[in-house]
C-alpha cells in the first residue's frame, strides 16, 4: 500500500513520527510539499520566511533523494493537490504532523473530515512541540496563562530517552510530476535574500550542526552571555526549530545525552526554559487563537495608543529613531531576518511605549522580515512586552533604551557594527548622541535628536495607562 507523507513545517526526516508512522505501517511512501501560503492567511508567510523555505525545501529535497525517494512539489490548493496525488498514486493513507495556527487547524480538520468521507486514512502527529498545547492544564483542568506554573508542570513531565533517528533509506518513488523550488518559490529581485542568508545555512543538517556548536561552547554560558547581543550567546535555532528541522524532542536528548559539570547545570537549565517559553506561547496560541490579532489581556480594549503615525513607524522599521540600540535593532533583522531577543524587547518597547504604537504594527514588520518569524512565539513576544499579553512584563516597566544599551552594549560594539554613521563618535557618545555637543558634526548622517523625547513619552505612556486603571 502506498501513503502519502505530507511535509508542511516539518521539513526533516529525524525525529518526524509522521514518517517513523507510515513506515512502521509498512507503506510505500510518497513525500509531497504542497505550497499553498494563502490557506494560512491573514498570517501569510512573510517575505523572509519564504526565502528560507525556498533553501530548506531544497535541503531535503536532497535529503530525500540521497535515501532512494524523492520531494514532489505541488501547488495548492491542498485539498486538490492532495487528491489529485492520492488518484496518481492509488495511495491509501495521508499522514503528516500538526500545527497549531488557527487558520492551519481549521483547514486541517476540513481535511480530515473530507478524507474520512473519502475513506482514505488521515493520521496526524505532534512533531513540533514536547507537549501538545491541550496536555499542560492548571489542576482545574484549564489552560495555563502564567508561564512559571505552566513550566513547572511541564518540566517535570519531560522524560529521558533518544527519538528515532532518519532512516537511511527510504522506498523508491515512482515517477510523478513535480514543480520545481524556483517555480513554486521564485527568487526576490533583486537578490536581497542572498546577503541575508549568507550566515544561515537552512536544512535539518545546518540545524544539526548550529546545535552541536551552540551545546560545544555557549551554552556553558548561557544565562551571563544571552542578554549580550555583540556576541553569540544563544543557540539562534528559532529559524530552524519554525520550519522543523530540527525537533526540540531531539534537543531535549542532545542535553540528557551529556553529562554536565555542576557549574554549567544551571546554564542548561535555562536554556531548557526557553524552550519552555516556545511551548507556553503555542499553549496560549492554541487556547487563545484571537490573540494573534487582539489583546491576551482585555483590559488593553480601552488602551489609548497614539493613532498611527506613518512617519514614526517608517523611521523605526528603517533604523532612523534616533536612539542607537533601537536602530541597530532594526538594521541587524533588515539584514540578516534576525535581532538578537534582549533587542527585540527594546525594539518592541520603544515602539508600543515610547511612541505608543499599536504592537500589532511591529508583529507585522518582524512578521515579513524574521526568518524565524512565527506566529505563537512572533505574538506572545509583543503581546508580553507591550504588557497586553497573559503573563506579561507590568505595563509600568518601560524600558530605557539608553540605560539597557550601557548595561548589556557596554562596549558598543553591537551599535556600531550596525551604525556605521557613529563611527567618527566617542565610544561615551554613542549610547545617546543627542548628549553630546559635537555629535552633528561627528556624526552628520545620523538623527539629531531621537523621534520622540525619551522622559516625555515615557511619563505620557504611564499617564495612558493610568486612564485604563481607572477607567475599570
Ligand atoms: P535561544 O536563546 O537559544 O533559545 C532557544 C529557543 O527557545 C529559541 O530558538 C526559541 O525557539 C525559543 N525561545 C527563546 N526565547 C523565547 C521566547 N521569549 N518566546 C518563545 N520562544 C522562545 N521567537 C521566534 O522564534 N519567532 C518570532 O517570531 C519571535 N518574535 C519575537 C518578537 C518579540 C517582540 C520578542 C520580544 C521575542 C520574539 N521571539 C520570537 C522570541 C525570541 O526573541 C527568539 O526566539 C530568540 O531570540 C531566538 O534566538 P535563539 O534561537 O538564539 O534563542
Amino acid at each position: 500500500t502506498t501513503a502519502l507523507l505530507w511535509f508542511r513545517r516539518d521539513l526533516r526526516l529525524d525525529d518526524n513520527p509522521a514518517l517513523q508512522a507510515a513506515l512502521d505501517a509498512g507503506h510505500r511512501i510518497v513525500p509531497v510539499y504542497v505550497h499553498a501560503p494563502d490557506e494560512e492567511a491573514p498570517w501569510m508567510p512573510g517575505a523572509a520566511s519564504r526565502a528560507w523555505l525556498a533553501a530548506s525545501l531544497r535541503a531535503l529535497s536532497a535529503a530525500l533523494r540521497e535515501r532512494g525517494s524523492m520531494l514532489v512539489l505541488r501547488r495548492g490548493p491542498t485539498e486538490r493537490a492532495l487528491e489529485t496525488l492520492i488518484e496518481e498514486t492509488g495511495a491509501s493513507a495521508v499522514y503528516w504532523n500538526r500545527l497549531y495556527e488557527p487558520a492551519v487547524i481549521a483547514r486541517d480538520a476540513a481535511l480530515k473530515t473530507h478524507f474520512k468521507q473519502r475513506g482514505i486514512d488521515a493520521h496526524s502527529h505532534n512533531a513540533a512541540l514536547l507537549f501538545e498545547p491541550w496536555e499542560i492544564e492548571t489542576g482545574q483542568g484549564t489552560p495555563y496563562r502564567v508561564f512559571t506554573p505552566f513550566w513547572r508542570n511541564a518540566r517535570a513531565r519531560l522524560r529521558d530517552g533518544a527519538p528515532p533517528a532518519a532512516p537511511a533509506r527510504l522506498p523508491a518513488v515512482p515517477h510523478l510530476a513535480s514543480e520545481t523550488v524556483d517555480a513554486l518559490l521564485p527568487a526576490p529581485r533583486p537578490r536581497w535574500d542572498r546577503p541575508m542568508l549568507a550566515d544561515w545555512r537552512p536544512g535539518a543538517a545546518g540545524a544539526a550542526e548550529m546545535l552541536e556548536v551552540f551545546l560545544d561552547d555557549a551554552v556553558a554560558h548561557y544565562k551571563t552571555q544571552r542578554d549580550l547581543p555583540d556576541r553569540v550567546g544563544t543557540s539562534r535555532l528559532s529559524p530552524h526549530l519554525h520550519f522543523g528541522e530540527i525537533s526540540p524532542r531531539r534537543l531535549v536528548a542532545a542535553i540528557q545525552g551529556r553529562t554536565w559539570p555542576a557549574a554549567v547545570e544551571p546554564h542548561v537549565e535555562t536554556w531548557l526554559k526557553e524552550l519552555g517559553w516556545r511551548e507556553f506561547s503555542h499553549h496560549l496560541l492554541y487556547h487563545f487563537p484571537a490573540s494573534t490579532d487582539a489583546n491576551l489581556n482585555p483590559r488593553f480594549d480601552d488602551f489609548p495608543w497614539a493613532p498611527r503615525d506613518n512617519d514614526a513607524l517608517e523611521a523605526w522599521c528603517r533604523g532612523r529613531t534616533g536612539v542607537p540600540i533601537v536602530d541597530a535593532g532594526m538594521r541587524e533583522l533588515w539584514a540578516t531576518g534576525f535581532m538578537h531577543n534582549r533587542v527585540r524587547m527594546l525594539t518592541a518597547s520603544f515602539l508600543t511605549k515610547n511612541l505608543r504604537q499599536h504592537w500589532i504594527h511591529g508583529a507585522r514588520w518582524f512578521w515579513d522580515t524574521l526568518v524565524d518569524a512565527d506566529l505563537a512565539n512572533n505574538t506572545q513576544g509583543w503581546q508580553w512586552t507591550a504588557g497586553t499579553g497573559a503573563d506579561a512584563a507590568p505595563y509600568f516597566r518601560i524600558f530605557n533604551p539608553v540605560t539597557q544599551a550601557r548595561r548589556f552594549d557596554p562596549d558598543v560594539r553591537y551599535v556600531r557594527r550596525w551604525l556605521p554613521e557613529l563611527d567618527a563618535l566617542p565610544d561615551a557618545a554613542v549610547f545617546a548622541p543627542w548628549e553630546h555637543a559635537d555629535a552633528a558634526r561627528l556624526a552628520p548622517d545620523y538623527p539629531a535628536q531621537p523621534i520622540v523625547d525619551l522622559a516625555q513619552s515615557r511619563d505620557a505612556a504611564l499617564a495612558a495607562h493610568d486612564r485604563i486603571k481607572t477607567a475599570r
